[in-house]
C-alpha cells in the first residue's frame, strides 16, 4: 500500500502541500509535496549517517544492497502494477526493469566484496633510501559523502529510487537523498518502502536513505546546494540537467554532477551493408526506434548512409516497418507535448522532408521518419538535437567523405554505431577514430538500446551527452563517481579504513 509521504531519516512524513500522480487509468494517488525544509533535514541526516555508513564493513553494506532487493522482489507485483498505472510501460517491460534493478545491486554487492573498486595501490616504506627515505603509502578510494539522485521518468526503476546511481552510491559508501521522478510517484514510494524495510533489517543508521518528491523545481534546486551533498547522479532533459550543473558549479564549494542529458545516437550505414542487408537493417532500426515509444537514452534516432541505388530501397523499408507500429502510450502528457513540439521544431523551416507522420491521440506516439542531406546537417546544427520518442531521421551523404564530415560535426553522443559488410573496412577505419572521440560506446553491426549491466559497460560520453566524459552511470565503474582517491602515509594499518591483506 502506498504511504503517500517522504521517506526521511526513517520516518514517513506528510506535510500540508500535496500533489497527484498522472495515472493513465483509475484513480489518481495523493502524494506529500517536499519543501526546502525537508530536504535540509533529510541532506543532515545524510551527512550524520555517512560518519558510521562511510567506514561500514563492506560485507554489512553488501548484505544491505542484498537486502534491498529481495524486498523490491518482495513487493514485486504491487510495484508492476503502480508502474503500469503511472507510466503506461507494459508490465513485462517493467518486471524485466525490476529484475535489472535488483540485479545491479547485487552487482554492487559482489563488486564490493571483491574490492575491486578499492584500487588499492602499495608503496612500502623505504627508510634505508638515499638521499631520502620513502614513507608507506597507501591508496585507497574513498566515499566522497551523500549523493543527490534524480530520478528519472523513463526508467521508473532502473534509474530511479534505488537504481544504478543509488546502487553505486549506496556500494561506495555514500547515504543518498533520492528526489522522486513526478512521473511515477507511486513507484518510488513502494521502493523506499523496500528501502525502509532492508535498512531496519540491516540496522543501517536511518539517515542513509531519505526520499522526497514533489513541490516544485526549487527542491531540487535547495536539494543541489545543500552543503551536505557532495555529488548529484541525475537522468533527464538537457534543459534541466544544464541549469542543475550550473547551480552546482556555482556552489561556495562547487561538487560534480553526473548528468545523463541525452543523445540522437548515430548510425552510419556504410555502402556494401546497406546493400547486403539493408531490409533487415531497415527492420532492425525500426524496432530500436520505436521500442518504449521510443523514450530510450540509447534511441538511435539518426540514420547516415551515402547516396546510391540502394538507398531509396532502404529508406522505403525502414517506411514500411514503421508504418506497422501502432502508437504507444507516454510516460507523461508533458513528455508527450515534447514529442510533439520536438518534431515541429524539426520541421519548421524546410531543411527535412517528410517521410512518415505521426497521428494520435494525446499522451501518444506514432512513429515519424525524415530526410534531409548531409549538406543541410552541416549547416544547421538544430538537426542533432534530441527529439524524445519514436522520430527518425536519415541523413543522406553525397560520398564518404561527407559522411566522414557528419561524424566529425556530431556533438558528444551516448552511442555511435556502424552497420558495415565485406568491403567497408577502409571506410570503417576511417570513421572509427573519429566514432571514438564522440561516444561512450561504440557499436558495430548491432542496435544501442539494450544497455547490458556489467563491468565493461560505459553509459557515456562527452557533453552534452553527460556532463562529465570520464565517467558512466552503468555498470561497476560508475561507482567511481562517488569514490576519491586518499593517500594514507605511514598510517598505521590499525587505523586504515579497510583491512589490507
Ligand atoms: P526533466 O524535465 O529534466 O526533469 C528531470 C528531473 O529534474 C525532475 O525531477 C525535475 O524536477 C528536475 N528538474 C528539471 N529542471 C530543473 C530545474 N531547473 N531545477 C530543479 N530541478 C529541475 O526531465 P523529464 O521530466 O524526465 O523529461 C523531460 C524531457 O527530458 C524529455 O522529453 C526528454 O527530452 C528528456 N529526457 C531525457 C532522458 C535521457 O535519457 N537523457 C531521459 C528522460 C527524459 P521536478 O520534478 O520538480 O520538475
Amino acid at each position: 500500500m502506498l504511504k503517500g509521504q517522504h521517506l526521511i531519516a526513517g520516518q514517513w512524513t506528510g506535510g500540508e502541500n500535496t500533489f497527484s500522480n498522472e495515472p493513465i487509468s483509475n484513480a489518481q494517488d495523493k502524494f506529500a509535496a517536499g519543501t526546502v525544509a525537508l530536504i535540509d533535514q533529510a541532506a543532515r541526516a545524510a551527512e550524520e549517517a555517512f560518519w558510521t555508513f562511510g567506514w561500514a564493513d563492506t560485507a554489512k553494506r553488501a548484505a544491505f544492497l542484498c537486502r534491498i532487493a529481495d524486498e523490491i522482489d518482495r513487493r514485486g507485483s504491487e510495484i508492476t502494477e503502480q508502474g503500469v498505472k503511472e507510466t503506461g510501460l507494459p508490465a513485462g517491460r517493467l518486471e524485466g526493469e525490476r529484475g535489472r534493478t535488483v540485479g545491479q545491486l547485487k552487482l554492487f554487492a559482489d563488486h564490493i566484496e571483491k574490492g575491486d573498486h578499492l584500487d588499492l595501490r602499495y608503496d612500502p616504506a623505504l627508510p634505508h633510501r638515499t638521499p631520502m627515505p620513502r614513507p608507506d603509502l597507501h591508496l585507497i578510494q574513498r566515499p566522497i559523502g551523500p549523493v543527490a539522485v534524480f530520478g528519472a521518468s523513463n526508467f521508473p526503476l532502473a534509474f530511479s529510487t534505488a537504481g544504478g546511481d543509488t546502487a553505486a552510491a549506496l556500494a561506495s559508501g555514500c547515504p543518498v537523498v533520492v528526489r522522486g521522478h513526478y512521473a511515477h510517484p507511486g513507484v518510488s514510494d513502494l521502493v523506499a518502502q523496500a528501502i525502509d524495510a532492508a535498512i531496519k533489517a540491516c540496522d543501517m543508521p536511518p539517515g542513509v536513505f531519505s526520499l522526497i518528491q514533489g513541490g516544485g523545481l526549487e527542491v531540487g534546486q535547495a536539494l543541489v546546494q545543500h552543503p551536505s551533498i557532495k555529488a548529484v547522479g541525475f537522468t533527464g532533459s538537457h534543459r534541466g540537467g544544464r541549469a542543475l550543473f550550473d547551480l552546482c558549479a556555482a556552489r561556495p564549494e562547487p561538487i560534480p554532477f553526473f548528468g545523463e542529458l541525452g543523445s540522437v545516437n548515430p548510425m552510419f550505414l556504410l555502402p556494401n551493408a546497406v546493400a547486403a542487408k539493408g531490409q533487415d537493417i531497415a527492420t532492425g532500426w525500426a524496432a530500436s526506434l520505436t521500442m518504449g515509444a521510443g523514450q530510450f537514452c540509447t534511441n538511435p534516432g539518426v540514420v547516415v548512409l551515402v547516396d546510391g541505388d540502394e538507398a531509396p530501397t532502404f529508406i522505403n523499408a525502414t517506411s514500411q516497418a514503421l508504418r506497422r507500429v501502432d502508437p504507444q502510450t507516454m510516460l507523461t502528457s508533458g513528455i508527450a507535448a515534447s514529442y510533439e513540439t520536438g518534431s515541429e521544431r524539426l520541421t519548421a523551416n524546410g531543411l527535412v522532408q517528410e517521410l512518415l507522420a505521426s497521428t494520435c491521440g494525446p499522451r501518444q506516439a506514432a512513429p515519424q521518419l525524415f530526410q534531409t542531406t548531409a549538406q543541410q546537417w552541416l549547416a544547421n546544427e538544430a538537426l542533432g538535437e534530441e527529439v524524445f520518442g519514436p522520430l527518425g531521421l536519415i541523413v543522406i551523404a553525397k560520398n564518404t567523405n561527407e559522411m566522414l564530415a557528419v561524424a566529425k560535426s556530431l556533438k558528444g553522443q551516448l552511442t555511435c554505431t556502424i552497420h558495415m559488410d565485406r568491403g567497408d573496412n577502409q571506410l570503417a577505419g576511417r570513421l572509427l577514430p573519429v566514432l571514438e572521440c564522440k561516444a561512450g560506446r561504440v557499436l558495430v553491426n548491432g542496435f544501442p538500446t539494450g544497455v547490458e549491466v556489467c563491468g565493461s559497460m560505459v553509459h557515456g560520453g562527452p557533453y552534452p551527452a553527460t556532463t562529465n566524459f570520464g565517467a558512466t552511470s552503468v555498470g561497476t565503474l560508475s561507482i567511481r563517481r562517488f569514490l576519491r582517491p586518499v593517500c594514507y602515509q605511514n598510517v598505521p594499518s590499525d587505523l586504515l579504513p579497510v583491512t589490507l591483506e
